[in-house]
């Protein structure tokens, strides 16, 4: 694996994870707040860690951000340090810029200034739980010793592809005999080959418990 360079910006919970994870794997990692304490903290996982204000372009040209394959914005509630922060990393010249955002304002300001993802960890852990949840609620009817019917989420990996690419009756011995388009509310029972699976689409689906039950976890991750 190439050795990248990132620079993490707010060593908060979201930065400071960030920072363990990729120092772990062997990257060149700068980590930057402004907080002493909290750059003392992360110094023993970082490859440089830095007390600084993050708004300073010429700051993080001296910490050698120009050399970065990517910088993360996570200033915490502090909205327009993080936007004053993502201006100063493409003055600096950094292409590839990740930012939390803490509110949809904040996420649709971000997106505006043409970074390269909006990340809202609160909220995409809370669908990945509603997911999980649900997926405990919807049907499930055994039909004989091993075999039941499920219903499932289309798991993220399965969204845009068709039933004919996904070849579910080759590689997990199941087959969809029903899509429940939830948000339109339009069922599509023995769906045609040629159907693109979306995220909005609950599937029925029969085959053996063992792959279901795999098929339902890829559902639920
Ligand atoms: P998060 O939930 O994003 O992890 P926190 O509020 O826990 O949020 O952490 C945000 C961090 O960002 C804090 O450690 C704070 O000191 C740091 N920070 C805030 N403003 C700046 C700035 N202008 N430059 C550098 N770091 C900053």
């Amino acid at each position: 694996m190439a050795v990248r360079r990132f620079v993490i910006i707010g060593l908060g919970n979201f930065g400071s994870g960030l920072v363990e994870m990729l120092h772990a794997q062997g990257h060149d990692v700068i980590a930057v707040d402004i907080n002493e304490e909290k750059v003392d903290q992360m110094r023993p996982f970082a490859t440089r860690a830095v007390v600084m204000d993050a708004t300073d372009a010429r700051a993080l040209e001296r910490i050698g951000a120009v050399a970065a394959d990517a910088a993360v914005v996570s200033l915490g509630v502090d909205l327009a340090a993080s936007v004053l922060a993502v201006l100063a990393l493409q003055e600096v010249g950094v292409q590839e810029i990740y930012a939390k955002a803490i509110s949809g304002d904040h996420a649709t300001i971000l997106e505006r200034l043409g970074v390269m993802e909006v990340i809202r960890p609160e909220r995409e852990t809370a669908f990945r739980l509603a997911r999980r949840l649900s997926l405990r609620l919807l049907n499930y009817m055994p039909i004989a010793a091993g075999y039941s019917i499920q219903e499932m989420p289309t798991p993220d990996a399965f969204i845009g592809k068709t039933l004919l690419e996904l070849r579910l009756p080759q590689l997990y011995s199941v087959a969809i005999v029903a899509i429940h388009d939830v948000l339109r509310d339009e069922i599509h029972v023995v769906p045609s080959a040629d159907y693109i699976l979306k995220d909005s689409d609950t599937l029925t689906v029969v085959g053996g418990d063992e792959a279901l039950g795999r098929l339902a976890r890829l559902a639920g991750e």
